[in-house]
């Protein structure tokens, strides 16, 4: 029922010249004394979505520092997911609630899943609302359980968070990214920490730019001219069509530029498609716009090369929970500039490691300041790098995470 994740090796020693011998020698010292505790997290999927990003670094870290970790992905059929879904969206925002039968499914796969979950963990960890009533259902199964919040809380459907919050406010300890997405009543410890990439998969690791060009040049890219690049999904708060607008202002003073607007698309998600031809259709047929996605061969690879190559890097987003790509993009030390919400104002510091903008002519007036000035877009690419590997790389997160597993045991 539940299904454990194969994971692969990664080692801790390999990110020492990466984040700096101090940092790898404090988390040995946290490891120390939690040596072979039993660590489960529980998600919902093993693929796709910035949850299966992390833990497929997370967890092989987490066993290399000496403890015994499994990530098992729960047991649920479409009903179930259709109404995460639908729970997903509406808790960060979105009017529609869950009808009674969806919340009842939530349930009835949250039940069966506590019901075949195994016994002695030292620590559970339910990331995200899909797992989140496993507490509440089966608090026998973990000495400690610990829920772990991936989206933004700040402004929820009121009828939404309502059903979940007794789910959740039980919890003993509770992680999110920011404390604004903490919402009312939550009874436990509550952590603030934000995510973390991993600087040496294959999606963020250093790409010369021989190999940049070469493989931006198989997707129809000039690499010969400027291009803007934002990496994120068809949805309306990553607000594709107003990079296009954005791009269309930069052009006129600018007129050799080009714009790729690259994102992953789900089969099973409609939305996503009609978002996508509406993100195509606002192109108009413009030769200098590339929209490319999964179906396009475009993976892991072809995303940091087209970050790795461009001259300015957008994520011009009206709404954001944290926003990985954000950090992704930076550790590019290319010049970024995003929207000054959600997650964003975190990983940039206007003026200095990036652009924050909130409308699309300031996007548009800093895009072409930074491709009029090499040299400022060179300065502000190398300060953004410094600033995610101080704060948003994955032995970070290591270590918050092992602090926490400290308190637990206190
Ligand atoms: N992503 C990807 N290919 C794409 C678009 C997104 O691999 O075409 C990845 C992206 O690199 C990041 C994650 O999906 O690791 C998205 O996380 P983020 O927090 O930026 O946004 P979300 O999609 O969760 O709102």
């Amino acid at each position: 029922m539940l299904q454990p994740v194969a994971v692969g090796h990664k080692t801790l020693a390999d990110y020492s010249s990466i984040v700096g011998r101090t940092l790898v020698e404090e988390i040995r010292e946290l490891a120390e004394p939690l040596r072979g505790k039993r660590v489960l997290h529980l998600s919902a999927t093993a693929f796709g979505g910035g949850v299966s990003e992390i833990l497929y670094t997370m967890v092989p870290l987490m066993r290399d520092v000496g403890l015994d970790v499994e990530w098992h992905v729960i047991y649920g059929r479409e009903e179930f997911f259709n109404a995460t879904k639908v729970m997903h969206n509406a808790l960060q925002g979105n009017p529609l609630d869950l009808t009674e039968d969806q919340w009842e499914s939530w349930r009835r796969y949250n039940e069966m899943n506590a019901r075949e979950l195994s016994r002695g963990w030292d620590v559970a960890i339910a990331h995200d609302p899909q797992p989140a009533a496993m507490h509440t259902l089966a608090p026998e199964k973990a000495r400690h359980w610990i829920w772990r919040c991936h989206i933004d809380l700040s402004t929820p459907n009121p009828g939404t968070i309502e059903r979940l919050l007794p789910y959740v406010q039980t919890f003993p300890d509770s992680i999110f990214h920011m404390q604004r997405y903490v919402p009312p009543g939550m009874d436990g410890r509550v952590h603030i920490v934000p995510p973390a990439i991993d600087p040496l998969a294959p999606k963020n690791m250093a790409f010369s730019p021989e190999d940049a060009i070469y493989i931006c040049d198989q997707f129809g890219i000039d690499v010969d001219r400027p291009l803007m690049c934002q990496v994120s999904r068809f949805d309306p708060w990553k607000d594709p069509l107003g990079v296009i607008d954005a791009y269309r202002i930069v052009k006129q003073a600018v007129p050799q530029v080009q714009l790729a607007l690259v994102g992953s698309m789900a089969t099973d998600d409609p939305e996503g498609w009609d978002f996508f031809n509406a993100t195509v259709a606002h192109a108009n047929g413009d030769p200098d716009i590339h929209i490319l996605n999964n179906f396009n061969n475009v993976g892991a690879i072809e995303v940091n090369a087209f970050q790795s190559h461009a001259d300015v890097l957008i994520q011009k987003s009206t709404r954001e929970g944290f926003g990985l790509t954000v950090s992704e993009a930076i550790w590019k030390a290319r010049p970024f500039i995003g929207g000054d919400v959600g997650g964003i104002p975190l990983q940039v510091d206007d003026g200095v490691s990036g652009f924050l903008v909130s409308s699309v002519e300031q996007c548009a007036a800093r895009a072409q300041q930074i491709l009029e000035d090499p040299g400022l877009g060179r300065r502000l690419g190398l300060a953004g790098k410094e600033h995610i590997r101080k704060h948003f790389l994955m032995p970070r997160l290591l270590r918050d995470w092992l602090k926490i597993f400290t308190e637990l045991e206190r």
